[in-house]
């Protein structure tokens, strides 16, 4: 058969085009594109000011780009109004209505809708049960606490059953603990639907966390894409290595495929051009080893070893005095002045072209 039947190719469930804002000639977003797949998880994260919420409320229809265009689910959408896309969006802030109840305030959007009563109560009810709440629909939302309050909003926002679901740094003024909890009850609410979920957030662990894929994005621009462990241990730009909290970069010049320093050579396993270079590389993936030549094994001084819980963190110097950063088990009987030999593991390595100073 050489025709293509297209009757199962689907469109993205977001596909951003070109799209560009400016404050005051101040770019905000640039010349960004972007596809999302139906019923997808995604952080968008950069640090803050980099453009993450104007994208999100140029996708939600509540800011109107300069450029570009968004389409959901192949329909162009540019034009409409907010209300008129099915999208929903969750602030940071709660933003619930204080003068109606709980059960109110997640109703909203269906009385809107002019939705029959009975059938904004089924909706209502059974939404404030899958976020837990299934007892508070007659409280006033004064007497919520702040977690509660995001269950609402995210009760609010699912309810109307949207093609995407925005949240833009929901649970950054929750606690540490709290805020574990809801990532748990976002990805249940996404697995439990067939939503396309983008999740903003400026905390690079709560992007790997909770997201099947990363876009990370830099002064308005897209720097990479990916998804939580292509980004963590192969960051295809050294932007991303150090968004990622990459501890070590260590400089030396390929040759052949080998990485030398003035304290050794390390075999990488990357496709790096000969020259000045630059070798990134995670502490978790410096292991210490026994002595004796090691394949990958380099020399160094113990300088500071410190207890971090779940493992010590170890500071040691290369024979060239460059120093590296790694992570050993908690009982490493590891004093200053010792000398080790370390392993880069080649797979953990990542090496980028250098401009030499
Ligand atoms: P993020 O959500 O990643 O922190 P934003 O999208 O809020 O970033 O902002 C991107 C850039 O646009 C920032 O430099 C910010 O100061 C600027 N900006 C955002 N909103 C406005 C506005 N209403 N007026 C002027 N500048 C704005
Ligand atoms: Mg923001």
């Amino acid at each position: 058969m050489s025709d293509i039947d297209r009757s199962d190719v689907r469109p993205p469930a977001v596909s951003i085009a070109g799209l560009a804002k400016s404050y005051g000639g101040r770019i905000a977003v640039a010349d960004m594109s972007l596809q999302l797949e139906r019923g997808t998880f995604t952080a968008l994260l950069g640090p803050s000011g980099c453009g993450k919420s104007t994208t999100l409320e140029i996708i939600a229809g509540l800011l109107a780009p300069d450029c570009g265009q968004i389409a959901i689910d192949g329909t162009t959408v540019t034009e409409l109004s907010a209300e008129r896309r099915p999208v929903s969006l969750v602030f940071q802030k709660p933003l619930l209505f204080p003068h109606l109840s709980v059960a109110q305030n997640v109703g909203f959007g269906l009385r809107m809708q002019g939705r029959p009563r009975k059938v904004i109560e089924q909706k209502v009810t059974a939404m404030l049960d899958r976020v837990q709440l299934c007892d508070f629909g007659n409280r006033r939302v004064q007497e919520l606490s702040g977690g509660q309050e995001q269950r609402v909003s995210l009760a609010r926002a699912l309810v109307l059953e949207p093609k995407v679901l925005l949240l833009d740094e929901p649970f950054s003024q929750l606690d540490a603990l709290l805020r574990v909890e809801m990532r748990r009850l976002v990805r249940e609410l996404h697995e439990a639907s067939d939503v396309t979920t983008v999740f903003v957030t400026h905390d690079q662990a709560e992007a790997v966390d909770v997201a099947d894929e990363i876009v990370l994005m830099l002064d308005g621009r897209i720097e990479a894409c990916g998804t939580p462990e292509q980004l963590y241990t192969s960051p295809p730009t050294l932007k991303t290595a150090r968004f990622f909290g990459v501890a070590n970069e260590i400089v030396g010049v390929v040759r052949d495929g080998v990485f030398n320093t003035e304290a050794g050579d390390v075999h990488v396993d990357t496709l790096a051009d000969d020259g000045p270079a630059l070798l990134t590389i995670r502490p978790e993936s410096i292991l210490p080893m026994e002595k004796g030549p090691q394949a990958n094994g380099v020399f160094v001084t113990v300088q500071s070893a410190r207890f971090a819980g779940t493992h010590l963190v170890v500071v040691v110097s290369m024979k060239d005095d460059q120093t590296l950063t790694l992570h050993a088990p908690v009982a490493t009987p590891f004093s200053p002045g010792d000398q080790i030999v370390v392993q880069l593991s080649p797979l953990r390595c990542t090496v980028f072209r250098r401009v030499p100073q």
